[in-house]
């Protein structure tokens, strides 16, 4: 049996999701609680948990999700601004939904990606 997360679901057309990509590989789709003014979400359409379960067979999915954030970018009008590609994983990464996804942000300056530490 295949392995089913709410993102199979929005891959298979169970569950409704703003849809702005899909091939044979992956599916993109808007957040569902946008952060930014562009949040898209790119995952493969099978199930890999999280990176670290990522195989070398992966190697053209994985290459595929950075190929499409591009045109997406481009596509929303943020490319040339610049934007932030994101990829949680596990418990230390705040990984939420354990369907490899990559998140694609950006239409405002999205300052440091980590709080700084104190260095005094
Ligand atoms: P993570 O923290 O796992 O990297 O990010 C999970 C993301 O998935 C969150 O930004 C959350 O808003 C989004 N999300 C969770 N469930 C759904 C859903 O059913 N539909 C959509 N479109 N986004 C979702």
């Amino acid at each position: 049996m295949t392995e089913e997360t709410p993102f199979s679901h929005i891959v298979n057309g169970d569950i409704s999701a703003d849809i702005v990509y899909q091939d044979e590989l992956v599916t993109a789709f808007r957040d569902i609680n946008p952060q930014t003014p562009t949040h898209i979400l790119l995952v493969p359409n099978k199930v890999i948990p999280t990176v670290n379960d990522v195989s070398a067979d992966d190697e053209s999915t994985m290459g595929r999700l950075i190929v499409v954030a591009q045109k997406l970018a481009q596509d929303e009008g943020i490319a040339d601004d610049g934007y932030r590609l994101i990829i949680n994983c596990g418990d230390h990464g705040n990984q939420e939904v354990y369907h490899l996804h990559m998140h694609l942000m950006g239409g405002r300056p999205l300052g440091p990606m980590l709080t700084r530490k104190q260095t005094d």
